[in-house]
C-alpha cells in the first residue's frame, strides 16, 4: 500500500481545522464569530509552520460572514493577516468616491 503524503497532510490539517474551530469560531479578519473554516495567520508561503495550531486561526470561508457577509478567507488570500489588517485600516471602505 502506498503512502501519500498529501494526504496525510491534509488529513492532519483538517484534524487541526477542527480543532481550531472547536476552540473559537471568531474570524481573525473580521471579528465576527460562526467561522465556518480556517487559515495561517502567516501563509506557509511565507514562512509560516502549516500544522502549528499557533499559527492556525478561525476564519470565514465560501459560506462568508453572516454579519458582514464578506468572505474573509479569499480576501485574505495568500497575505499575512498584517498585510490585511494594514490595508483595511488605511482604505475607508465606506466613505470612497460617489
Ligand atoms: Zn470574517
Ligand atoms: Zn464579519
Amino acid at each position: 500500500m502506498a503512502t501519500n503524503r498529501d494526504e496525510l497532510t491534509s488529513y492532519a490539517w483538517r484534524q487541526l481545522r477542527a480543532r481550531t474551530l472547536a476552540a473559537s469560531d471568531v474570524c481573525i479578519v473580521c471579528g465576527h464569530g460562526a467561522s465556518d473554516s480556517a487559515d495561517h495567520v502567516i501563509p506557509v508561503s511565507k514562512g509560516g509552520a502549516r500544522l502549528d495550531p499557533d499559527n492556525v486561526a478561525p476564519i470565514h470561508g465560501v459560506y462568508g460572514c453572516p454579519v458582514c457577509l464578506r468572505r474573509c478567507n479569499s480576501e485574505k488570500g495568500d497575505r499575512p493577516l498584517s498585510d490585511l489588517v494594514q490595508l483595511a485600516t488605511s482604505v475607508d471602505w465606506f466613505a470612497g468616491p460617489q
